[in-house]
């Protein structure tokens, strides 16, 4: 089969070929941009092999371009690069992988095209175009990787066992690209996946989040977080999640598996939200009911408190997975607050209660909002419809709270520097509780919030402390 080469690749396509028939090297486009482009996807990054230097025929092809190309070279990958209009170009020489049972860092040696094509991971990531005169534009495809690709279907070029266990981390790729693609894992592909998954050891972690990442990236995460679940992998790389699995019965009463519940959750929330660290506090917004589930004989089983436990168990996970620090208060405080909204919907609320909720989420309220709608689950349209309503109903009431009472981004009147001074203390147990106290009866509506008010009041409290203000 000839592949449709696009008006905006014809330039690079014959300055890369024309470089490697200089050099006498022939030549390929390989792996995600074949895949890409036969499904329509955008690829950015265009992977060339040739039987020969890659760093040689970048150097060549830089040198070819108008104007010329800078050319980085990775000397100990052997490999270099190019930036060519919004193409990331990299040139590899073709190799030849063999493996040893301990590491995923293969001997690597020159080797051909077939070679190459030999050590990728699934049939439609070993697809390859041929850059040379003599059949450019031929697709080379010795595993049937295009059938594959029509069948939408995820399979090892060789046995599945031998690709699994040399490099692991292509059963976390094999989950990423069914669920960013679409396709389904064929079954021996997939057994095989659940008999190497121990091997997942000898992945770093940052990898793993990588992989992690690209799933909850997609447009269904569930397909990913499912097929993780099934092979096995999740009690490894989240056994939090893996703990929420499983339903329970007693008289007749029996809790939801807040495992597939938590995968829906993570799926509403990516209709709503394109936010990689919202979605992840979906993903972990119930991790704390695994160990908080009891069973009361009035109220059947319940989860108390599952938002604080929840909250303190994120920081592990984000440790493990070694996801950015910076991320993880913003998650935590989500965790933390999921439960706060609903409870707001349920009788008539005061407005402190809202002011509190406005105070506590900041700048993150919306956010949270749109979590707490994509936390509903439900299979009865009604009840759907209902919730939606009053979560509506209660953002009607946080806006005009918010256009009041300007709470968002809020700092009490009284610093605590105010309270040291009038008071003559030093950074004490006492400023903290003074400073409370004032917060506390401002969002309480006992006083306005204004600055005099906040000053009686700080008197107030710290007269209950047996404090009075020094004479200056
Ligand atoms: P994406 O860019 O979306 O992550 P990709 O398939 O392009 O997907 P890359 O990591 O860019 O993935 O790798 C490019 C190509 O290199 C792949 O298409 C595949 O042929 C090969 N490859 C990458 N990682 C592996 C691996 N762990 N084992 C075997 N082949 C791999
Ligand atoms: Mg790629």
């Amino acid at each position: 089969m000839i592949f449709q080469i696009r008006k905006d690749e014809r330039k690079i396509f014959e300055v890369i070929g024309r470089a490697a028939e200089d050099l006498n090297f022939p030549t390929y486009v390989v792996g995600g941009y074949v895949r890409d482009r036969l499904l329509a996807r955008p690829s950015k990054d265009l992977d060339i092999v040739c039987v020969g230097s890659g760093i040689d025929l970048a150097r060549r092809v830089g040198d070819c371009l108008h104007p010329r190309s800078r050319v980085t070279v990775y000397k100990r990958f052997g490999t270099a690069a190019l930036k060519h209009r919004d193409l990331e170009i990299e040139f590899v020489g073709a190799r030849k992988e063999s493996y040893r049972s301990d590491s995923r860092k293969p001997t690597v040696e020159s080797g051909t095209l077939a070679d190459d094509q030999n050590r990728r991971d699934f049939t439609i990531n070993a697809l390859a175009i041929s850059l040379n005169k003599h059949d450019y534009g031929t697709i080379i495809d010795p595993f049937n990787g295009l059938e594959d690709l029509e069948a939408k279907r995820i399979v090892t070029p060789l046995e599945p066992g031998k690709t699994f266990s040399d490099d692991p981390l292509r059963m976390m790729r094999a989950i990423r690209f069914a669920t960013q693609l679409g396709f389904t894992i064929d079954p021996a592909t997939f057994r095989s996946i659940s008999e190497n998954k121990e091997r997942i050891k000898i992945i770093s972690w940052e990898r793993i989040a990588t992989e992690l990442n690209k799933i909850m990236l997609a447009s269904r995460p569930s397909i990913g977080l499912r097929l993780l679940d099934k092979s096995g992998l999740l009690d490894y790389v989240l056994p939090e999640l893996a703990a929420l699995r499983g339903v329970e019965s007693r008289n007749g009463r029996k809790h939801k598996d807040n495992f597939i519940h938590t995968t829906k959750v993570v799926d509403n929330l990516a209709e709503r939200s394109d936010d990689l660290w919202l979605r992840w506090a979906a993903l972990l917004h119930d991790i704390g009911k695994a160990k908080t589930k009891r069973w009361e004989a009035e109220a059947g089983w319940t989860f108390h408190a599952h938002d604080a436990v929840g909250e303190r168990m994120v920081p592990k996970v984000f440790r493990r997975l070694r996801l950015p620090n910076d991320k993880l208060k913003y998650v935590q405080k989500l965790v933390a607050l999921h439960q706060r909204p609903i409870s707001l919907t349920q009788e008539e609320i005061s407005d402190s209660a809202v002011r509190r909720i406005l105070f506590d989420a900041g700048d993150d309220i919306d956010d949270l909002m749109t979590l707490c709608q994509s936390d509903i689950t439900s299979k009865n349209p009604h009840k759907v419809k209902r919730y939606l309503e009053n979560y509506e109903g209660l953002r009607q009431r946080m806006s005009e709270i918010e256009e009041k009472d300007h709470l968002r981004n809020w700092q009490p009147p009284i610093t605590g520097e105010l309270i040291m001074e009038t008071f003559g203390i030093p950074p004490s147990r006492e400023v903290g509780l003074i400073k409370d106290g004032v917060r506390e009866a401002i969002l309480d509506g006992a006083i306005p919030n204004e600055y005099s008010a906040a000053y009686e009041r700080m008197l107030v409290v710290a007269a209950d402390l047996d404090l009075s203000p020094q004479k200056s």
